[in-house]
C-alpha cells in the first residue's frame, strides 16, 4: 500500500504509512535496493551507530533505516518520499555526529530515517561515490578562489585538498573532523572569527534539498532567503548537498603563543584590543584571538595542557606570583607567515605583545606548519581516545555572553559556580557582531562585541560526584539560571531547549517570527532535523 508519489510502485509492499509505525525491514532493503544508487540499512549496528552522538547522553530513538546516498538525487527522492507520504516520517541529516544533545537524529513518535551525509569507513575514506573537494583557483569574479565540497565532507579533507592548490578556507573551528553541513548549520567558529565572520560568513553558495524535496541553488543572488535561512539554521530548511567555500592563500607556518593573566579585567581588555584590530594588515594583527579559562591546577584533562607542560612536569602558577582563589586566564594568539616573510615575523609579533598587560614572565611561544595548527584538537583526541576518556558523555555548554556582562559573568560562574574543577577546557573568546549576517538564521547577542564561553566538559564515571553527568548537568542548569537572575542576556550557541517559549526567547520575537514563516515555506511537514527538537512533526 504504497501512497507516496515519490517511491517507485513496483518495489511494492512497503508501507510507510503504517499507524503503528513499525516497519518491515526485509521490505525496506528490497526498495532500498532498487531505488537508491547508495543504500538504505536497516543493519543494527548501523541504525546504533547513526542513532548516537558525541554528546552521548540521551537514550537513541528507534530508526527505521540508514541511508548512505551514492548520489544527490538519493537525498532528493528520500525528502520527497518523506514529504508526500500520507502520514509522513522524519528525515535527518547527520554529517559528523558530533553534536552533543541528540540534534542529528530524528525526534518523533514515529522512527525515522537518517541520512548518513558524512560517510567513512575507518580509515576515513568516503565510502559513497561523492566528489571530493573541487578547488577553482581564481573564479573569475570579484570572489576569487574558492573550493565546491560535498555536504558531508570533513573540513579536514577540505583544508587538504585545499592545501595542494596552496589555498585554504579562512575561517575555521578548532576541531576540523566536523562536516561542512553540520557546522554551517550552525555558524562555526573559532579564533580567526573576529576577522573573518564564522564560517557561514565564508559561503557563496549552497545546493540545498528542501523539506519539499526539491533541490534548490542558492546564493547572495538566487533563493537568498533560503541561502540565508539555511546558514545557522539548524538543519531546518534544508539538508546541504554542496557548499562553495571561500578560499585564500594558504600560509606555511603559525607562530602559535600563550600569556597569563590573573586579573580577568586585563585579560579581557586585551582581548577586546586586539580583535579591534581585525581588517588591519596582516603585519598589525594577529590572525587569531582565543583565551581559556583555568580554574584549577588539573590541567591534565585539559585538551590544550601539553602546550604548558606535560602530566609528569606540571606547570606550577604560583610560579608566576599567581594567586587568584584559583582562577587564571590564558590568551592564546597566532601570528601566519610564510618562509618569505619570517624574518619580520619577531618584530612584528614583539611590537604586539608590548600592547598587552599580561603578566611578562608568562610566555609560551611554539612554531608549527599551517596544517598542524589547524588540526590541533584531533591529537588531543588521538591521546584521549588511547586512555579510553574521548567517547565518554560530554555535556557541553557554549554561550554567548554580551561584552558589557561579561565581567559579571567571570565572578558569578568562573569564580563562582565551577568551585575548583572544570572538567575540561574551557573557552573563551570575544567576537566582533559586524562579521556576522543579520538575515543568517543563527542569533547573537545585541551589542557589537559579544564573547563566546564554551564549557567543553567530559563526563566520568570515576566515583568522584563532581565528574558526573548529573553534576555537571546540573551545574550548567545553574549557570543558566544564574545568568537570566542576573539579567546576562545570553545566547546558546549550538543552542539546546525544550519547549517553544524557550526557542522564543532564544530567537526573540522579530527572529523566531522570521525562523517559522521559513519553516511553512521550506518544510511545511516538519520533517527535517527534528533532533532540535524546535517543531514539532505534523505527522
Ligand atoms: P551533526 O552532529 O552530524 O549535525 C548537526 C546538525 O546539523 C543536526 O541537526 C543535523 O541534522 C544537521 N546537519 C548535518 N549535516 C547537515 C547538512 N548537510 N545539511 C543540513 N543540516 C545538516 N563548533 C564550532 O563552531 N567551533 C568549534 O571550534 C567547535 N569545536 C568542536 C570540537 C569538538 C570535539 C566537537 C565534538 C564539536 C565542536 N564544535 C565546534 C561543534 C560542531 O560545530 C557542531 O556540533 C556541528 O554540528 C558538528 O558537525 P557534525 O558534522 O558532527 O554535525
Amino acid at each position: 500500500s504504497i501512497s507516496t508519489v515519490g517511491f517507485p510502485m513496483e518495489v511494492g509492499h512497503l508501507d510507510l504509512d503504517q499507524d503503528d509505525h513499525e516497519y518491515d525491514h526485509d521490505r525496506l532493503m528490497v526498495f532500498g535496493r532498487g531505488f537508491f544508487d547508495g543504500s538504505l540499512s536497516v543493519d543494527p549496528a548501523d541504525l546504533h551507530r547513526a542513532s548516537v552522538d558525541f554528546g552521548g547522553q540521551a537514550t537513541p530513538p528507534k530508526l527505521m533505516a540508514v541511508l548512505r546516498p551514492g548520489s544527490v538525487n538519493d537525498v532528493v527522492k528520500l525528502v520527497k518520499a518523506a514529504y508526500e507520504s500520507r502520514s509522513g516520517f522524519p528525515v535527518s541529516a547527520r554529517g559528523h555526529g558530533h553534536s552533543t544533545d541528540g540534534q542529528a537524529r530524528p525526534y518523533s513518535s514515529a522512527p525515522g530515517i537518517v541520512i548518513e551525509m558524512s560517510n567513512y569507513n575507518n580509515k576515513n575514506v568516503m565510502t559513497s561515490t561523492m566528489k571530493p573537494p573541487n578547488v577553482v583557483i581564481d573564479g573569475g569574479d570579484h570572489r576569487g578562489s574558492y573550493v565546491d565540497v560535498w555536504g558531508g565532507e570533513l573540513w579536514i579533507e577540505v583544508l587538504k585538498a585545499s592545501l595542494e592548490h596552496g589555498l585554504a578556507p579562512k575561517s575555521w573551528t578548532d576541531y576540523l573532523y566536523l562536516s561542512v553541513g553540520g557546522t554551517l548549520s550552525n555558524g562555526g567558529i573559532s579564533g580567526q572569527a573576529f576577522n573573518h565572520g564564522p564560517q557561514i560568513a565564508n559561503v557563496h553558495e549552497l545546493d540545498v534539498v528542501t523539506g519539499k524535496g526539491e533541490l534548490l541553488t542558492c546564493s547572495e543572488e538566487q533563493n537568498t532567503d533560503l541561502f540565508h535561512g539555511v546558514l545557522g539554521g539548524l538543519g531546518q530548511f534544508g539538508i546541504i548537498t554542496r557548499a562553495r567555500i571561500a578560499l585564500e592563500p594558504a600560509p606555511q607556518r603559525v607562530r602559535w603563543i600563550r600569556v597569563l593573566y590573573s586579573n580577568f579585567h586585563d585579560f579581557t581588555k586585551d582581548q577586546e584590543y586586539l580583535i579591534s584590530l581585525h581588517g588591519k594588515p596582516n603585519s598589525e594583527r594577529f590572525d587569531y584571538v582565543e583565551g581559556f579559562v583555568i580554574v584549577d591546577e588539573g590541567l591534565i584533562n585539559n585538551w590544550r595542557s601539553s602546550f604548558f607542560s606535560s602530566p609528569r612536569n606540571p606547570i606550577k602558577f604560583t610560579s608566576f606570583g599567581v594567586n587568584n582563589g584559583g582562577v587564571i586566564y590564558s590568551l592564546e594568539i597566532t601570528r601566519n607567515y610564510d618562509e618569505s616573510n619570517s624574518h619580520a615575523v619577531d618584530q612584528e609579533v614583539e611590537a604586539l605583545l608590548k600592547k598587552l598587560n599580561y603578566i611578562p614572565s608568562s610566555v609560551f611561544t611554539t612554531d608549527l606548519p599551517y596544517m598542524d595548527f589547524l588540526d590541533r584538537v584531533h591529537k588531543a583526541e588521538l591521546k584521549l581516545r588511547s586512555k579510553g576518556l574521548w567517547e565518554v558523555p560530554h555535556p557541553w555548554l557554549n554561550l554567548f555572553v554580551p561584552k558589557s556582562r561579561i565581567a559579571d559573568f567571570d565572578i558569578g560562574v568562573f569564580k563562582g559556580i565551577l568551585g575548583n574543577k572544570t572538567s575540561g577546557p574551557i573557552l573563551i573568546y570575544p567576537m566582533n557582531k559586524n562579521k556576522w549576517d543579520h538575515r543568517d538564521s543563527v542569533v547573537t547577542p545585541d551589542e557589537e562585541v559579544f564573547y563566546l564561553v564554551a564549557l567543553l566538559r567530559s563526563a566520568l564515571d570515576s566515583g568522584d560526584e563532581t565528574q558526573s553527568l548529573e553534576y555537571l548537568n546540573n551545574q550548567n542548569r545553574r549557570i543558566l539560571n544564574f545568568c537570566d537572575e542576573a539579567g546576562i542576556k545570553v545566547k546558546q550557541y549550538l543552542p539546546h531547549h525544550s519547549t517553544e517559549d524557550e526557542w522564543k526567547g532564544h530567537f526573540g520575537e522579530i527572529n523566531w517570527e522570521r525562523f517559522v514563516k521559513r519553516k511553512v515555506e521550506y518544510d511545511p511537514r516538519r520533517i527535517l532535523a527534528t533532533g532540535q527538537r524546535i517543531f514539532a512533526p505534523q505527522f
